[in-house]
Order: C-alpha cells, then structure tokens, then sequence
C-alpha cells in the first residue's frame, strides 16, 4: 500500500482556513482538513481544495 498521494507536511504548516485564517490540521482517515471553527476542507490527489463554504 503505497500513500505517496498524502497531503505534504510542508503545506499542511503553511496551510490556513481561508474563512477565519485558522491554521488547519489534517484528518489522515477522512483525507480532510478542519479549522477549530469546524470548516472542513477536501483534499484531492494531495491538493487542499480550500473554498470557503457556502452560506
Ligand atoms: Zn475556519
């Protein structure tokens, strides 16, 4: 089992919430990123699609 399409720790550290600036941990099982504020961020081929969520 390969996983070299994991989401690089590098921009993990750089990454933010683009809604509340809040840095943003990443969930390994869910391959998602959430900021405290509960925003939650799909990661896709190991690229962050960081779109601030509908109102
Ligand atoms: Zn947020």
């Amino acid at each position: 089992m390969t996983s070299d399409k994991k989401l690089h720790k590098k921009l993990l550290e750089i990454l933010a919430c683009p809604v509340d600036k809040l840095p943003l941990k990443y969930n390994k099982k869910e391959n998602i990123l959430t900021c405290k504020n509960k925003h939650t961020y799909r990661v896709k081929d190991g690229i962050p699609i960081l779109l601030p969520p509908k109102e």
